[in-house]
């Protein structure tokens, strides 16, 4: 398997240049021009590594890493930078964000940049982090995929960003407010009522018996929370 590289890069110019240089050295990559487009593909799908442009349209590199970030999507980000731009970063670091580059930059840097990253990615991942078992459910964080009953269960991608939250903070309750704000992100329409129709479709898939659940359950007048 060819590892993947998602490229956000709104020069169209270097963006081609980038993406044929990581293919031809075997990767597989994907690109976005704008940033809501990246955050789109990188909460997703599955990607080793993600080379951000800090300046994009729609998003810019920091706030999508953030936002991913939030979402609980680990993926190591390289972040790409224009010469004599000022960034902050430690703002980046506690983002979560692997190295920088600036532009403009020689191929065999950023190759051998892209290399030491991914060395170091599996350590900094947590393996049990990969998949989480409740009763007959399975969650393959790494494929995205869900399984009951060793049966695929179709989740949309919101669906599975919400399970995913909801497991990452079991135990506690999350009102549906922070929902909205983690898992829908801070330009959702602010429409709470949203988040009590995935927790329903959530349940009908998920739960045993769904008027009696047993793993996403309703903490009157606070929200919701998971146990599994
Ligand atoms: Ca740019």
């Amino acid at each position: 398997m060819n590892q993947r590289i998602l490229l956000v890069e709104d020069d169209p110019g270097l963006s081609l240049i980038v993406s044929d240089v990581l293919r031809s050295e075997g990767y597989a990559v994907e690109t976005a021009a704008d940033g809501e487009r990246g955050l789109q593909l990188a909460s997703g799908e599955h990607f080793d590594l993600l080379i951000l442009d800090v300046g994009l349209p729609k998003k810019n590199g920091f706030d999508v890493l953030r936002d991913l970030r939030q979402r609980g999507t680990t993926t190591p980000a390289m972040m790409l930078t224009a010469r004599g731009q000022t960034i902050d970063k430690i703002l980046g670091l506690k983002l979560g964000a692997d190295d920088y580059l600036t532009k403009p930059f020689d191929t065999g840097e950023l190759l051998a940049r892209i290399e030491a990253i991914l060395r170091r990615a599996p350590a900094m991942a947590a393996p049990e982090a990969d998949v989480y078992v409740f009763g007959d459910v399975r969650v393959d964080f790494r494929r995205a995929t869900v399984t009951r009953s060793n049966e695929a269960v179709e989740l949309t991608a919101r669906e599975f960003q919400l399970l995913r939250h909801l497991i990452e903070h079991r135990e506690t309750v999350l009102s549906r407010d922070d929902l909205l704000n983690e898992v829908w992100g801070y330009d959702a329409m602010p429409n709470t009522r949203t988040v009590d129709v995935h927790i329903g479709l959530l349940r009908q898939k998920l739960e045993p018996n769904i008027r009696q659940p047993q793993y996403i359950l309703t903490v009157h007048g606070m929200g919701y929370r998971f146990v599994g």
